[in-house]
């Protein structure tokens, strides 16, 4: 069910909360290391300025456990958003309360109230009624602009919209929402999805959802290793969640089931594992490596897989190329370690050339591209982590629902 939007609501000269996402990484002097996610939220607030609204921005900042710390301050955010919105932002020192609600109450169409960390306050995470309503105070609209913290029932994602007879989304919320949903639910075909990453108990639930509505299902990273072991194949010292084997027969049988039993007309799926291993005795740079064949060859016991082999680029790649829709969570390797980064490099630049919708999220595949230098090739870049895997989950979002149905 599509949502409100706040291109549905009518913002001229009103005061207009907007839940954002400026959790952005602070270095030890304060600086914003990287203000992708203010500027993100950019084309919400500059609509909404442009219509003669006057704003309330409220986010968290790190995990300050629910008391005030200086070093989680929204503070210098304050003075970074004067820049990218060529106007002044004035800065409540404390989100709630008499000096937040002048603060709001004097505002004049077009101009902008950034509050203070929400999560100083334990009420924000608690979802706390009377703290929702406090900040409800401060806005006639609301809209929320978060996506990345969609997954989480907190009191600026869910509480307050009680307060509210509307609440609406923002453009990148919107935005977000949309690549999902056609992702999942109307992809363009070939759809395959790539998934790598640590572990297999983070992406489970991932794994099992897509694969019905997948054409292909590639996995890389640790992950395989936990499959493998499931297959009855030696993995050495690879990462491997032995408490999670079973769970993967059970997903390798149900995929197998499936390709045995297929009718002509009913769309096949299928689980691919790597079919090749780079292979090292210790996630060191210096560690000598050789590739193993993934599917016959045992990893011996003294080293572990580090990347998908040459092979399983090759593979990967090119079921990349056949594809129209590609949804990406994960790194194929220990990408951090460059000897280790070719695989992931590798999908990353496959991903920037095949053509069709790439939809990539998880903060390491972001920072992939960004090393392979092909992000502004991409369809589109998922902001919330933990929120798209969520979602990809087949999940309900308590931030989504919590807004008005269209
Ligand atoms: P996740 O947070 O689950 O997406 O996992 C990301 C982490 O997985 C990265 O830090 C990678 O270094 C790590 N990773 C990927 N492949 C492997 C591997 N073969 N062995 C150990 N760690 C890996």
């Amino acid at each position: 069910m599509p949502k409100l939007s706040i291109r549905d609501l009518d913002i001229e000269g009103k005061r207009v909360f907007v839940r954002v996402d400026f959790n952005v990484p602070l270095s030890g002097s304060g600086e914003i290391t990287d203000d992708t996610r203010i500027r993100q939220t950019l084309p919400t607030l500059e609509y909404a300025l442009g219509r003669g609204a006057c704003l309330i921005l409220a986010s968290h900042l790190g995990r300050p456990k629910g008391k005030p710390n200086p070093k989680m301050s929204l503070a210098p955010v304050a003075i970074h958003l004067e820049k990218l919105l060529n106007r002044p932002v004035a800065f409540a020192s404390d989100c709630i309360g008499p000096a937040a609600e002048k603060l709001s109450a004097d505002l004049r169409n077009g101009e902008v109230l950034l509050l203070e960390n929400l999560r100083f306050h334990p009420e924000e995470e608690a979802n706390d009624a009377e703290f929702s309503r406090q900040l409800a105070r401060l806005g006639e609209l609301y809209v929320n602009d978060a996506f990345g913290s969609a997954h989480r029932a907190h009191a600026s994602t869910v509480g307050m919209t009680r307060f509210f007879p509307q609440a609406a989304s923002g453009f990148l919320m919107e935005k977000e929402l949309n690549y999902l949903t056609k992702a999942t639910s109307n992809p363009e075909r070939p759809f395959v999805a790539l998934l790598g990453g640590a572990k297999v108990s983070d992406k489970i639930e991932v794994i099992e959802n897509l694969l019905p509505i997948v054409d292909a299902l590639l996995i890389g990273g640790a992950m395989a290793y936990t499959f493998l072991r499931a297959q009855g194949l030696a993995t050495g010292k690879s990462l491997v969640e032995e408490d999670k084997i079973d769970l993967a027969r059970k997903v390798l049988a149900q995929a197998q089931a499936q390709e045995a039993h297929a009718q002509e007309k009913v769309r096949k799926y299928r689980l691919q594992l790597p079919v090749d291993h780079l292979i090292a005795e210790k996630l060191d740079a210096e560690a000598p490596t050789r590739v193993v064949d993934g599917t016959s060859t045992p990893i011996p016991e003294d080293s572990l897989g580090v990347d998908i082999g040459p092979r399983t680029i090759a593979l990967y790649a090119s079921e990349i190329a056949r594809a129209k829709t590609v949804l990406w969570n994960g790194p194929m390797g220990v990408f951090e370690i460059k000897p280790f980064a070719q695989g992931t490099l590798a999908i990353a630049q496959a991903l920037a050339t095949f053509g069709g919708t790439s939809v990539v999220g998880g903060g390491d595949s972001i920072a992939a591209l960004a090393a392979a230098g092909v992000s502004d090739r991409i369809t589109h870049i998922c902001t919330g982590g933990g929120a798209s895997l969520e979602f990809l989950a087949g999940e309900k979002l308590p931030g989504i629902e919590a807004l008005t149905d269209k």
